[in-house]
């Protein structure tokens, strides 16, 4: 399994009910790399670029309006397996599916504030920093522990 890096999300609802703390330990307890973390109110341009893939369907108007509605949790996270394992901790996107252990199973009900966004594939990851960070937003580091995840 390669290192690879992902683009994740907490969502306005996440954010104003207070789970910002309990979202970013699950990915820091699981043993992913915080590489970049920032706090922003997205222009409705970002938010249509994010959910372009979604622009013919019939939610789009109301998850771009919601999205762009308050403070959103923007990261990048890094590790072997990240992309898929971060949609793994996540869970299914209609949070009554999704199972319990994962963030929406545990903490959302509605598919339109399941609290979390997660890439699906190394190409939307790619593109989803590229649009969200810049490069000196961007963090390369060691923790000190990593001998204690990672084999090296
Ligand atoms: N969404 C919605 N209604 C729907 C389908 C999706 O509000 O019927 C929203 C929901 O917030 C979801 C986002 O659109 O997380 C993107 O949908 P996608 O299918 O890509 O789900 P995800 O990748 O977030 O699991
Ligand atoms: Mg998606």
């Amino acid at each position: 399994m390669s290192v690879e890096r992902t683009f994740v999300a907490i969502k306005p609802d996440g954010v104003q009910r207070g789970l910002i703390g309990e979202i970013l330990e699950r990915f820091e307890r699981k043993g992913f790399k915080l590489i970049g973390l920032k706090q922003l109110i997205p222009t409705r341009e970002l938010a249509e670029k994010h959910y372009g893939v979604h622009k013919e369907r019939p939610f789009f108007g109301g998850l771009v309006e919601f999205i762009t509605s308050g403070p959103v949790i923007a990261m990048v996270w890094e590790g072997d397996g990240v992309i898929i394992s971060a949609r793994k901790l996540i869970g299914a996107t209609k949070p009554l599916e999704a199972d319990p252990g994962t963030i929406r199973g545990d903490l959302a009900v509605n598919i339109g504030r399941n609290v979390i966004h997660g890439s699906d594939g190394p190409d939307t990851a790619a593109f989803e920093i590229d649009l969200w960070f810049n490069s000196i937003e961007l963090c390369d580091w060691t923790p000190s522990d990593q001998r204690w995840r990672v084999e090296s």
